[in-house]
């Protein structure tokens, strides 16, 4: 990233370059690096409105002459949907927060459809298969936009979407690929992808539109295709028996806790590798989850778990854990909960 910040280059070559990088690893046709994957939600949603039409790209939020309504399972409406609408796009949510039928998404698609949006992330609720999901939407010649920014690890989530159907799919950098906090990933078709970089550009058209907010450094660009590279050259199995021994030190020191339950939990695929998990059993009259969270927090160091999930519990999600980290967290945990 620092070679990159005192070297000059065409942006479209770079992102170009880069996007061929992105597209490999996710099994695409083309690909380009965001500004999170927020900000691939909204060039998403763009390409989608505006297509490469640079009049249409000028005139976004404002969608007049264009369709604009994204369709999406009431049950993963989700803070981070406001980007579509940021983009000028209306959400139309289908089916209700807990069960969603076929005919309820063939419904709520109409002639003002611009895309069928789907969000992947752990616990999160599925009506129907994904599959199923994109195979109506195309019945009715509707891209599939997929928000899979917490999808990986696993690494084999990168390519899952793009070959179950989606037509562009966003994921986080600054996650679970461990690269610049401040990028994401957008992957998918090449038409699709072109008018989300046109989208993010703007260089054809007179204004700098909305995806101009979405704006990638060349720095980001560099240091995301390296971190990619190194994930998908990293020996997961090799970093997830890393996670389990510190998980597995932190369920040993917790032993024995009355009204606790402490175990490993291990391939469970909502969990994204072994974590260690308390669970908060009706017999436990300590301080409850929400607090033991909060005296964490307020420590020094301060300590930030996992809460919800299946149950009452904390989870410790070691994707974040620094190896020795384990032992001041474990330690800590002790000291709240025995007390
Ligand atoms: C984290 C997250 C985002 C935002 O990702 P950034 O890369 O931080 O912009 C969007 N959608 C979902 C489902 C997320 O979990």
């Amino acid at each position: 990233m620092q070679e990159a910040s005192t070297s000059f280059i065409d942006m479209r070559s770079l992102q170009s370059a880069a996007g061929e990088v992105l597209a490999r690893a996710c099994g695409a046709e083309a690909g380009m690096v965001t500004g999170g994957a927020a900000a691939s939600n909204l060039l998403m949603a763009a390409a989608c409105m505006a297509g490469n039409d640079p009049s249409k790209i000028d005139r976004l939020p404002d969608t007049t002459g264009m369709k604009d309504e994204v369709v999406l399972f009431d049950g993963q409406r989700n803070h981070y949907d406001s980007n579509y609408e940021i983009a000028g796009a209306t959400i139309v949510p289908w089916g209700f927060a807990g069960s969603g039928k076929a005919y309820q998404l063939e419904e709520a698609i109409t002639d003002s459809t611009c895309a069928m949006a789907w969000i992947a992330a752990p616990f999160q609720r599925y009506p129907i298969p994904f599959a199923e999901a994109a195979e109506i939407a195309h019945a009715r010649g509707i891209p599939v936009i997929v928000d899979a920014a917490a999808e990986v690890p696993p690494p084999e989530n990168l390519t899952r979407f793009i070959s179950e159907g989606a037509d562009m799919v966003g994921f986080s950098g600054g996650k679970g690929i461990g690269g610049p906090q401040g990028t994401g990933m957008l992957v998918g078709r090449k038409e699709l992808v072109t008018a989300a970089y046109e989208n993010h550009l703007n260089s054809n058209g007179t204004r700098a539109g909305v995806g101009r907010s979405a704006k990638t450094s060349k720095e980001d660009i560099v240091g995301l295709v390296t971190a990619l590279q190194i994930f998908t050259d990293t020996d997961h199995e090799v970093v997830w028996a890393g996670w389990r021994s510190a998980a597995e030190h932190i369920v040993d020191r917790l032993d024995g806790i009355d009204g606790l339950r402490v175990v490993l939990e291990d391939g469970d695929p909502n969990r994204q590798g072994p974590q260690a998990v308390i669970y908060f059993e009706r017999g436990w009259d300590g301080p409850t989850s929400d607090e033991v969270c909060a005296t964490l927090r307020d420590g020094d160091p301060a300590i930030h778990v996992g809460a919800g999930g299946y149950a009452d519990e904390i989870n410790i999600v070691m994707v974040n854990v620094q190896p020795g980290e384990e032992r001041i967290i474990a330690d800590r945990l002790q000291e709240i909960l025995s007390n």
